[in-house]
């Protein structure tokens, strides 16, 4: 058995905690301190960190992690990316027997071209990175952007009920952009109003299922007539779904 907490980091980081009373496994520990912290407070070992891609607010915390506890470091190899000691590829499962929990190795390049995700369809969890965020995308850094669409799609048709853990708190930023390209959609406007709620009580919007993803989220639904619309309202071409992503992708880089 498991329990997943967020350990919040930087200015809207989660560094997401999987635990029971005796170990932890951290995901994208970009600082060590908090993550120090929390074990202590909790009374807790760390038995492993997982990556899902180089970014320093995402590996950061590493080294400083290592120096304390000497766990493996599991991700994609990168010559980038001196940190991992366990190197992870599509279609691989990884096991962390201690929590009874099988995750199975997505490649999603597009934000940067090693990112990888992390899923348990028995569970029915996702650990995203920076690729999708709530009613968002993480940016075309690295690659195609038609690579981030495909990523995305790829995670577009898991179960709607799969919980997905993403590392930034963006979602209430995501959805000012959602209702502008989207105005009509009333989904949008109730996680507006949801999202409103759950910040105001200093509460995490994450995780979210794929399922609100795909009734919200624009980089999802970009064939959707009025998106389409807005698109070419805004004088982009979306002649196929392809050109309406990074279209949308590209305004929402100026927006
Ligand atoms: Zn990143």
């Amino acid at each position: 058995m498991y329990d997943i907490t967020a350990i919040p980091a930087f200015e809207d980081n989660y560094i997401w905690a999987i635990h029971n009373n005796g170990q932890a496994v951290v995901v994208d520990p970009g600082d060590a301190a908090p993550v120090l912290d929390w074990l202590l407070r909790h009374d807790l070992l760390l038995s492993g960190i997982l990556c899902t891609h180089r970014h320093n607010d995402h590996v950061g915390g590493i080294e400083k992690l290592r120096a304390v506890y000497n766990v493996p470091v599991y991700g994609r190899q990168h010559e980038k990316n001196p940190h991992i000691s366990h190197d992870l590829k599509e279609g691989e499962k990884l096991g962390l027997h201690e929590f009874g929990l099988t995750f199975e190795i997505m490649e999603v390049p597009g934000h940067v071209d090693d990112h990888i995700a992390y899923y348990s369809p028995d569970e029915g969890i996702l650990f995203c990175g920076d690729v999708l965020f709530g009613a968002g995308c993480g940016r075309n850094f690295e690659g195609r952007v038609v690579q981030l669409h495909r990523s995305l799609q790829r995670f577009a048709s898991l179960p709607a009920s799969t919980l997905a853990y993403c590392a930034h708190e963006y979602t209430a930023s995501n959805l000012s952009f959602a209702k502008v390209c989207d105005p009509d959609n009333l989904r949008v406007a109730e996680r507006i109003a949801e999202t409103a709620r759950l910040r105001a009580a200093n509460q995490s919007t994450v995780p979210f299922t794929i399922g609100i993803e795909l009734t919200t989220n624009p980089f999802l639904r970009c064939t959707d007539p009025a998106i389409l619309h807005s698109l070419r309202q805004k004088g982009y071409r979306a002649d196929d779904e392809e050109s309406a992503f990074a279209a949308l992708r590209e305004w929402r880089d100026k927006f």
